[in-house]
């Protein structure tokens, strides 16, 4: 019973169970019906943390008070300056309390701590920073036009908080992606109703917490949990939210614009992915290996940029799945965040078995106690396979042959998805023509998935639509209006 999962399982059972109740207008209250949802561990299966079921009315209090702070001017009219200095701060608190928020989020989806609290929060951390960095920097235009009716005019641009935002968050990092959101809208002068995923509420509701000590007016950030189908289609269907920042399955991202596209509201949505990791055989392939397994078996295989469709040059494919069935032997089972998941990595390892992939490391897992998954390497795949074309969002690697640099980008371009790509060549120059010929919104060369607070984020096709983090991703919570004036 030495395992990092046993020994946060043994803390965690030595601790009280937390409640956790909405934070609305800078109050903690609970639902309006009393209603409560049980946060199950994934490695003990005991319950850890009760949270409210947030109804629409709890929704309607919290956009209310959101959109009154917003209709104050009190956020939004502060100067950037000043809305840097407490999201400064805000990141100075989270800095403080990094090892229990990473805590926290490791305890509802069964991580070791160890993972949020090296990646996640120093992540989060970076990201109120750099948002806070660009809070006084958002600047219009001076736009030249031959003038109005013969008159000299003069047009500029400004750029101002779309208003009241929705931001709804899954589980699997919950703490980074929810900063990933609150950092930018906050810098841009927006207050925000936050819909944590209901397997990880902890984090948020703490994080409301530090926005109250660093002194973030009340009422700008609001936090209800509860069910997706009750709590997220409230903020959509809600007359008073201007935009929905969504990060979650393209399932639901589909629902989101079905409810929320006719009411005109701005939809973001941050989806999943199937991202290729393309090994030429000119690829150091030690490096390749390793990055490989990291981008398949990190976080068990639950992150969004999970590189799990490995397509690998016929002369080295052998080697190369040999070696990758051989990091995945050595890495322990570990939990998926929820029945729900090990129910579905087991599916598709069933159907990957079925479909006539060669199953080298891994398979099918029993439960006993904890939804523990084996990390699992497929090799001769083809790319018409299920295990090959869905988000199976575990630690299932894919991998499949192919001969030609042009056969590698048509396989890699042959998916729904298009979140991230990563290339593995000794040559510089395929490298860039790859990276520039792959369909999708971040290409890792040489390195998997190099998320950083500064870089913006996001994918194509059933990947999302927009960006977050960085320039692009404070600009996303602005509208750009403009203004002429006759200079007559
Ligand atoms: P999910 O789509 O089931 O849930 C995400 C959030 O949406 C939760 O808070 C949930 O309560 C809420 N929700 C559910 N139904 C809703 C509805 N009808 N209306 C409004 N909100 C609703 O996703 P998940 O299982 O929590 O997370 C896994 C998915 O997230 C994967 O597909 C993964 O790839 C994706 N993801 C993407 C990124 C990215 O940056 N692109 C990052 C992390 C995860």
């Amino acid at each position: 019973m030495n395992s990092p999962h046993a020994v946060a399982a043994q803390a965690a059972a030595a601790q009280p169970v937390p409640t956790c109740p909405l934070f609305i207008g800078g109050r903690f209250v609970p639902a309006a019906d009393g209603g409560v949802i049980e946060v199950i561990s994934p490695v003990s299966e005991a319950v850890i943390a009760i949270s409210a079921a947030g109804t629409a009315a709890d929704v309607d209090a919290a956009v209310i008070a959101a959109r009154g702070q917003f209709d104050s001017g009190e956020w939004r009219r502060s100067s950037g300056a000043q809305r840097g200095v407490l999201l400064n701060r805000l990141a100075d608190l989270v800095a403080r309390d990094a090892e229990l928020l990473a805590d926290m989020d490791a305890r509802c989806i069964g991580r070791a701590p160890i993972e949020p609290r090296l990646l996640d929060l120093p992540n989060a951390v970076e990201t109120l920073r750099n948002a806070a960095g660009w809070a006084d920097k958002i600047e219009g235009r001076t736009i030249p036009t031959p003038g109005y009716m013969g008159l000299k005019t003069l047009s500029y641009t400004v750029r101002e908080p779309v208003g009241v935002v929705g931001a709804i968050v899954p589980w699997n990092t919950p703490l980074m992606i929810t900063c990933w959101k609150l950092g930018p809208l906050l810098a841009a002068g927006c207050t925000v109703v936050l819909k944590p995923s209901e397997e990880t509420p902890l984090s948020a509701l703490h994080l409301a917490r530090l926005c109250q000590e660093a002194g973030i007016p009340d009422g700008v950030v609001n936090v209800v949990t509860g069910h997706g189908r009750v709590v997220g289609r409230a903020l959509c269907e809600h007359p008073l939210v201007s935009k929905i920042t969504f990060t979650g399955s393209p399932e639901v991202g589909a629902e989101i614009q079905r409810v929320a596209g006719p009411l005109f509201k701005r939809v973001s949505l941050e989806l999943g992915g199937k991202s290729p990791q393309i090994v030429f055989a000119d690829a150091a392939l030690a490096n390749a290996v390793q990055g490989c397994a990291m981008g398949v078996f990190f976080n068990q295989g639950q992150i969004c940029a999970a590189g799990t469709r490995v397509l690998v040059q016929r002369p080295i494919a052998s080697a190369f799945a040999a070696q990758l069935a051989e990091a995945a032997a050595s890495v322990p089972s570990g939990p998926v965040a929820k029945q729900a998941q090990f129910e579905r990595v087991n599916r598709y390892i069933r159907a990957g078995i079925a479909e006539g992939a060669t199953l080298l490391a891994g398979g099918e897992s029993q439960h006993d106690k904890g939804w523990f998954v084996k990390p699992t390497v497929f090799a001769d795949a083809s790319n018409a396979m299920s295990i090959a074309r869905d988000e199976i969002f575990g630690p299932v690697a894919t991998i499949i042959p192919f001969d030609t640099e042009d056969d590698a980008i048509r396989i890699a371009n042959d998916s729904r998805y298009g979140l991230a790509a990563t290339v593995w060549t000794g040559d510089v120059a395929r490298a860039h023509r790859v990276a520039q010929a792959v369909r999708a919104g971040a290409v890792g060369i040489n390195c998997w998935a190099p998320i950083d607070a500064r870089l913006p984020w996001g994918g194509v096709g059933y990947s999302g639509v927009g960006r977050e983090c960085g320039l692009s991703g404070v600009q996303a919570y602005t509208e750009e209006k403009v203004i002429t004036v006759l200079l007559a």
